[in-house]
């Protein structure tokens, strides 16, 4: 497991709150500390939170890096050193991944050009798997591939959408091999 999933299965959101020392309500309500307010709308679940005020939400992690002003590494580091969770020291390679491109700069500029491609890449990706879903036919490479790909372009389509800079920090490579594709299919 890695330690992202191992912090965001071992600390409970009650817990966190508890050691920000923030109040709750019987309701699981509390004033939201992501913005300005005075009556609770910010709501915890067991491992997640959602603000009805500004709508921020996420899991333990989230909350932890928005509170501390942290980058997710460091928050999900911070929280296996205060909630005991041992952890393997060596990264793992998704850790090591994050920690790498946190350190180069990357500029604005770069990355909202990288979104607009990976935009188009996806997108254009889907649509032609999409027409190809129709057809029914096993002998067509496409169809096949449409009924592997769809669900899970879905899902990536849903993450580019939430969280572009995480999904440009893990999908670089995804993304790639995704652009190769639609090359090959246009040619
Ligand atoms: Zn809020």
């Amino acid at each position: 497991m890695d330690i992202f999933t191992e912090v965001k299965e071992n600390v409970s959101m009650d817990s966190l709150v508890r050691h920000f020392n923030l109040k709750v309500n019987r309701q699981n309500f509390m004033i939201c500390p992501f913005h300005n307010e005075d009556t609770a709308s910010l709501k915890i679940y067991e491992n997640s939170f959602y603000c009805f005020g500004c709508q921020r939400a996420g899991t333990v992690i989230d909350f932890t890096l928005y509170y501390l002003d942290m980058d997710i590494l460091q928050a999900t580091k911070y929280l296996a050193k205060v909630f005991n969770i041992a952890i393997n020291e060596k990264l793992t390679i998704r850790e090591k991944y994050i920690q790498d491109i946190s350190k180069r700069k990357t500029s604005d500029k770069v990355f909202e050009k990288w979104i607009k491609n990976t935009w188009d890449t996806i997108l254009t990706y889907y649509r032609i798997l999409y027409h190809n879903s129709f057809t029914y036919d096993l002998e067509n490479d496409l169809y096949v591939e449409a009924i592997h790909n769809l669900t899970k372009l879905d899902y990536y389509i849903d993450w580019l959408k939430e969280d572009p800079l995480e999904f440009y920090k893990l999908n670089r490579k995804w993304v790639k091999t995704i652009d190769r594709r639609v090359h090959s299919l246009n040619k």
